[in-house]
């Protein structure tokens, strides 16, 4: 009984000790910046900053590894394969299965092959310029992803990957979602138990925070990215938002060009969408899916939602609507006067 007392003065001595903390759960924080992109990991509790330490090593690994500019890289070393295979790991399997994926059941809106076309429009090296119609017309000749072909070898966990000669494919459109979804699942394996990382856009949980509370994310305005459209409640998730806003350049032409790129005309996604934002578990998938959805428009990617599921969003128009599928009816708290929200099925 003396022990039990004790043991919960020492408890509560804790507690007063760190009163802001929440209880013996610490705040770690980190920034980094790769993939081209600024990323915050915050992490709480006991494991947290040997969880942190881990999770910035593998984003390094993963960066280097996917750019396809970096000679040597994995990526790099496909895209110069001429036709012949190339040996990859299981973090490039599992993107290029859900790409091959995403890739058939949006009809080619999201396809990495589209990667020489992003290139011609200056987006992979900030030296912008528009590309005539007859150089897009010769790059889109060799985008057929599903020549794209995974072979394993289940004797030795290996796996091959072949494509077309000349092809060239990049992960820009879910690197971010799936490296969230390998710093949590590092995280997790360090015992961590609640964080929450932002990826330039790609938001990610784990757990709940530290209170036991939901967590809440901002869904920031496209067209004023100081504000924010709503705030969404959310549990253990992936929240990822796509939009041309992100990155594009002003032509001399007066014409705005965005990095997303409808793969039928080779040219930046122009269909009424200023942003798509996507809730899913999988991180990898709701990566995928933002791009695709943005290159959909707002028709099929109501579509694709009722078709295929597992998955909610939250699109913002070009005429000022905000619309929020059902599923997030709870948790989406709109803000602001400067759209008229609806709900979708
Ligand atoms: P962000 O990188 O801003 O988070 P996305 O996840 O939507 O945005 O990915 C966009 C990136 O993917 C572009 O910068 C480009 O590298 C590449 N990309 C552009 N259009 C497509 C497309 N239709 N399919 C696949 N990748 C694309
Ligand atoms: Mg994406």
């Amino acid at each position: 009984m003396r022990k039990l007392r004790a043991a919960v003065v020492m408890l509560l001595c804790v507690c007063i000790a760190l009163p802001l903390a929440g209880c013996g759960q610490e705040k770690f924080e980190k920034q980094i910046y790769a993939m081209n992109t600024t990323m915050t990991l915050t992490a709480y509790g006991k494991n947290a900053e040997t969880g942190l330490s881990g999770a910035v090593s593998l984003i390094n690994s993963l960066d280097a590894m996917l750019d396809p500019e970096n000679e040597g890289s994995m990526v790099n070393d496909m895209n110069n394969a001429n036709g012949e295979g190339t040996v990859v790991n299981n973090h490039v399997v599992t993107m290029l299965k859900t790409a091959q994926t995403v890739y058939t059941q949006s009809g080619g809106a999201l396809n990495p092959a589209i990667y020489p076309v992003v290139k011609a429009w200056g987006f992979v090296d900030c030296n912008y310029r528009i590309p005539s119609d007859d150089e897009l017309t010769e790059l889109l000749q060799n985008i057929d992803f599903s020549k794209v072909k995974i072979t394993s070898f289940t004797e030795t966990g290996s796996y091959l990957v072949t494509m077309p000669a000349g092809m060239q494919i990049s992960f820009g459109a879910v690197a971010k979602g799936y490296t969230a979804s390998q710093v949590i699942a590092t995280l997790r394996a360090a015992g961590v138990t609640s964080a929450i990382i932002s990826l330039g856009g790609n938001v990610q949980t784990l757990g709940a925070k530290p209170d036991g509370s939901n967590w809440a994310v901002a869904i920031q305005d496209p067209n004023d990215t100081g504000s924010y459209i709503g705030i969404l409640t959310v549990g253990e998730t992936a929240v990822v938002t796509s939009g041309g806003y992100n990155r594009y350049f002003d032509g001399e032409d007066g014409v705005r060009y965005e990095h997303i790129i409808d793969p039928d005309t080779g040219k930046p996604v122009n269909n009424g969408l200023k942003s798509v934002t996507v809730v899913c578990d999988d991180g990898t998938m709701a990566d995928a899916l933002s791009t695709a959805l943005y290159v959909m428009g707002e028709k099929a990617a109501l579509n694709y939602y009722s078709t295929y599921g597992g998955f909610e969003m939250i699109l913002v128009t070009d005429d000022g609507r905000v619309v929020i599928t059902n599923g997030l009816y709870e948790a989406f708290e709109s803000y602001g006067s400067s759209y008229s929200y609806e709900y979708a099925s």
